[in-house]
C-alpha cells in the first residue's frame, strides 16, 4: 500500500465524572483513536 497519512476527523467528546475529557478522533480508512485529557480550573494539559 502507498504511504497513508491519517486524517482525524472529530467523533466526539465525552467526560469523566473525574473530569478527564476524552477526545474521539477517526480516519476515513477506518484507523479510531482516542486522546485523554485532564481538566483542572479550567484549564486543559495534554
Ligand atoms: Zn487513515
Amino acid at each position: 500500500m502507498s504511504k497513508h497519512v491519517h486524517v482525524r476527523l472529530d467523533d466526539g467528546l465525552s467526560i469523566t465524572e473525574d473530569g478527564v475529557l476524552i477526545e474521539l478522533s477517526r480516519c476515513h480508512c477506518g484507523a479510531t483513536w482516542t486522546r485523554t485529557y485532564r481538566i483542572e480550573d479550567g484549564m486543559f494539559e495534554p
